[in-house]
């Protein structure tokens, strides 16, 4: 099933539900983001001279013209590839280049930016500005049927944030993005019509995601005037909107309840954020139940295996008398309905309850392979299963519990120490606004461990008063050797912290 299915019978059923809000103003019905969809798909094979599995790219600041892009290139039998806005121009060029993009949608500044790349890009022939007459008309022009859709055909080139190396591009079918919908609706959040996803995170990456199910169940797709994450305009959307639901990475979630904005905001209309893409710690979870209520869902995924691998329900995190909260909290859930995951040692054989290894995830949601890649696809999915790269282990109730990628691991005098548990105790110290802790080369150990640190405004703790606060919760030798503070941690444009950086500032 082209996954473009989901458009069409949700504009069949509710044509004049609201579809797409810019801000707070409605900008289509169903009808109307049907309609316009199936004109620019028509444009696309047959004025644009594109051709099934073609690739399109979109560059776009969140803007509501995604989604009619978006399900317009699925519509068409066309590969979507979806590539966040606030990227560096050579990584638009490595990305157009390495996908043979036909044609790019983009807004119109990034569409300025984009075009001197052209002569340099032979397979690219249209740089389309979706503020431009041409793009404007196309959405009115003859319409397309739906063009059929192998369940394994490619639908969606996911560029991975690739806080190492290269970004590799995920191949993702019509069937991964079925099986993750389906996986949404039934694991995290069930939506309803009118219940609005509104976008402060890129639409390219875990947002759009988001949108999928929404559209499914004829919710509206909101976007920020802005086009990204602004705490005080995302609350007075959360005052507009009725049953608003949100994907947060982790540290947005911090960003919302500390920010000045927050002090009295009506957050009532709040019906769930779904956060992943990152560690979630303890503290900070518990911190933003206080401040907004139970009213959050977690994901693990990853592009490999878009949003689906485990996912911790909103049931279980509003359940404060559970026994085991804490471990609860900080773990990233139970097995997804739709995916096996097993925890695998050095040579892929599984290991037991209890012991950390590295995560693998099998089932019809894992991506087809690496684009032009043979070489990692292999090494991925070897055995059939996808090999995420982070380690983790179970315990007996099936909640798995995230160490950190198998690379952030610090192995100190031949011991491995997972930097995450001296994250989560030195976060419970009140001064700890942020943290990272990472490996530095020692001539005896081999590694030593030490942490970055964000205080919080005009409260600074001591290296020593840290070092006691740890060793009242870890052991002695994982305790950080020395603190760094800083007035911000390094992260790439989905707010992850790039341990990298911190490792090489180390050895410069
Ligand atoms: P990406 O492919 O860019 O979405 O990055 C996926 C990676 O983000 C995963 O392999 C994990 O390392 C990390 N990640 C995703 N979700 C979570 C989560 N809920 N908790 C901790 N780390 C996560």
């Amino acid at each position: 099933m082209n996954i473009a299915k989901l458009l069409e019978r949700t504009a069949k059923t509710y044509p004049d539900h609201p579809a797409l809000a810019h801000g707070t103003d409605i900008v289509a019905t169903y009808r109307q983001f049907a309609a316009e969809t199936v004109s620019l798909a028509h444009a696309l094979r047959h004025e644009l001279g594109l051709e099934k599995g073609d690739r399109v790219a979109l560059i776009m600041k969140n803007h509501p013209e995604y989604w009619i892009s978006l399900f317009a290139t699925w519509h068409a039998g066309l590969v979507a590839v979806p590539v966040n806005a606030k990227l560096h121009i050579s990584e638009f060029q490595y990305i157009l280049e390495n996908s043979d993009s036909r044609l790019v949608f983009a807004t119109a500044e990034l569409a300025d930016q984009i075009t001197p790349l052209k002569q340099e890009l032979p397979a690219l022939e249209t740089i389309l500005s979706v503020h431009e007459e041409s793009y404007q008309s196309f959405k009115t022009g003859p319409a397309l049927d739906l063009q059929d859709a192998d369940p394994d055909d490619l639908a969606w080139l996911f560029y991975t944030s690739g806080t190492t190396g290269k970004p590799k591009g995920a191949m993702i079918s019509h069937r991964n993005i079925l099986i993750a919908t389906l996986s949404h609706l039934a694991d995290l959040a069930a939506l309803e019509p009118g219940d609005a996803a509104i976008h402060t995170a890129p639409q390219t990456h875990g947002s759009g995601f988001t949108g999928i199910p929404t559209i499914a169940k004829a919710g509206i797709q909101v976007t920020p005037l802005s086009g990204g994450f602004d705490p005080a305009e995302t609350l007075e959307l959360i005052s507009h909107f009725p049953n608003s639901c949100f994907f947060f990475a982790p540290t947005m979630i911090h960003r919302l309840i500390s920010s000045p904005a927050f002090e009295g905001a009506d957050t009532s209309n709040l019906k769930v954020i779904v956060y992943g893409g990152g560690p979630m710690y303890e503290a900070d979870i518990r911190r933003a139940i206080d401040a907004l209520g139970p009213k959050f869902a977690q994901l693990y995924g990853q592009g490999e295996a878009p949003m689906t691998i485990t996912g911790l329900s909103t049931s279980l995190i509003k359940d404060e008398n559970h026994p085991r909260r804490s471990e609860i909290l900080a773990s990233v859930g139970t097995v997804r309905t739709d995916v096996e995951v097993r925890i695998f040692d050095e040579d892929d054989k599984p290991l037991p309850v209890g012991e950390i290894g590295e995560v693998a995830v099998r089932g019809d949601v894992v991506m087809l392979g690496y684009w032009k890649n043979p070489e990692a696809t292999k090494e991925t999915l070897r055995g059939g299963w996808l090999h995420t790269g982070d380690m983790g282990c179970f315990d007996e109730e099936g909640f798995l519990t995230l160490k950190d990628r198998s690379k952030d691991m610090i192995i100190s005098g031949g011991t491995n120490i997972y930097p995450r548990e001296i994250e989560e105790a030195l976060l419970t110290h009140p001064s700890v606004e942020e943290i990272s802790v990472v490996g530095r080369s020692h001539p005896d150990w081999g590694e030593e461990v030490v942490a970055f640190v964000v205080s919080k405004q005009g409260d600074p703790a001591e290296p020593e008063e840290l070092d006691r606060h740890c060793l009242s919760q870890i052991a002695r030798f994982k305790r950080p050797k020395e603190y760094f503070f800083v007035l911000e941690l390094p992260k790439n444009n989905y707010g992850k912290v790039l341990k990298t950086e911190l490792r090489e500032r180390l050895e410069a």
